[in-house]
């Protein structure tokens, strides 16, 4: 369907490009004459700001978000036999890698109103195999990340934050990333804090994960052709790594656009009969990668997604676009069929897959749009 130039998109990353234009353009040419493409001085840079930016003592760079994850599993030694416990309603990279090291991914439901891991059901998912969390920081909204540490300690139990949606994020004023024992982040060209391209990185406070991940995402090579162990190829591009110098220093400003536009869709429907608005924690600041509403109703719901569906269509036919994040829980998924999951299994989940809405948001998103995405909601429902 052709989109009419009066239509609003779900995200906007080329209009975000022109604000930065110029800054943009001259690291990248600056780079492109230095001859250093990968690795050097702009990663290192990068890496240095980034984890002073989230309060840690370390962060490594490296190719992707899901990168990233299994570089985390992999330094802390989980593999074959090991189980890790993980929410079913997120990106299927996050059990992706799970999978990929050989370990199990073991799901527990969610929380409703949060969207995140319901942090009050992981203790029963905890077995002696099991030796790690994986709580993602889904649309930028923080997980309970004091109850959340408090089971993983008294178990022992690492954790892995996937804050691949929450960069700038925090719970009780601490960045998601410097919690748990790894940071994983993503700059996918659509995420808060994006690259033009792949990039990925992980923070630590752990100077021996991160050396453990530095060999690793270098073919398992500290010292150039001595391999110590079976590694992978993933680094960050130094044209990347410049370019995401420059957005950080906008980060807060565009975390706080997207956090007021949340804020005036909070408060122009979460009284509408029929649509379920996003909850913040207290003790969260969320960046709102997205904004994602469910939409139910009784009568013409049900176990289903065509009312959902039908809402979407209407806001297309007002050239309001929205996305679908996520139609299908990873519990339900074909690959893991021998998982063993039935449907119902996980409820609240597969009720979410039926339900959710993720609305336009992007920090450059008008007053005028915003009013129009909410009419457009509001006609639906009244
Ligand atoms: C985007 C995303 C990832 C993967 O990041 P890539 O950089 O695309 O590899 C992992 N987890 C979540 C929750 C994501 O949204």
């Amino acid at each position: 369907m052709i989109q009419s130039v009066n239509s609003i998109p779900a995200f906007d990353i080329k209009q975000q490009y022109a604000t930065i234009q110029a800054e943009v353009s001259n690291a990248v040419l600056e780079v492109l004459s230095s001859g250093r493409y990968i690795g050097g001085p702009a990663v290192e840079g990068f890496e240095q700001k980034f984890a002073a930016y989230n309060a840690v003592s370390e962060c490594v760079a490296c190719n992707s978000g899901t990168d990233a994850l299994y570089l985390a599993l992999r330094a802390l030694g989980i593999g074959a036999g090991d189980e890790v416990i993980t929410t079913p309603f997120t990106f299927f990279a996050t059990t992706e890698v799970i999978s990929a090291v050989g370990a199990t991914p073991v799901f527990v439901d969610i929380d409703a109103t949060t969207f995140n891991l319901d942090v009050t059901q992981i203790a029963a998912a905890i077995t002696p195999k099991t030796k790690a969390i994986i709580p993602v920081h889904l649309f930028g909204l923080p997980v309970d990340m004091t109850a959340l540490m408090t089971i993983a300690q008294s178990h022992n139990l690492a954790v892995i934050e996937d804050c691949a949606q929450a960069t700038g994020a925090s719970w009780n004023d601490q960045k998601v990333g410097s919690i748990g024992h790894i940071g994983c982040f993503s700059f996918y060209p659509t995420k808060n804090l994006a690259g033009c391209g792949d990039g990925g990185a992980i923070t630590t406070n752990d100077s021996e994960i991160a050396a453990k991940v530095r060999i690793l995402r270098e073919h398992g090579s500290k010292v150039r052709y001595i391999h110590e162990e079976i590694g992978v190829n993933s680094r960050l591009d130094a044209i990347q790594a410049v370019i995401l110098q420059i957005k950080l220093r906008y980060l807060e400003i565009w975390n706080q656009q997207r956090q007021k536009i949340a804020a005036y869709y909070y408060q122009s429907l979460s009284q509408v009969s029929g649509i379920i608005t996003p909850q913040e924690l207290l003790g969260g600041v969320g960046v709102w990668n997205q904004y994602t509403i469910r939409v139910s109703s009784k009568e013409r719901n049900g176990a289903s997604s065509k009312y959902r569906d039908w809402v979407r269509t209407q806001l297309q036919e007002k050239d309001v676009s929205s996305m679908l994040y996520y139609p299908r829980p990873l519990h339900l998924q074909p690959v893991y069929e021998n998982l063993g999951y039935q449907p119902g299994q996980l409820p609240v989940s597969e009720q979410a897959c039926h339900e959710v809405i993720s609305l336009p948001m992007f920090p450059e998103l008008t007053q005028e749009q915003q009013d129009k995405v909410i009419d457009a909601l509001k006609d639906c429902f009244s």
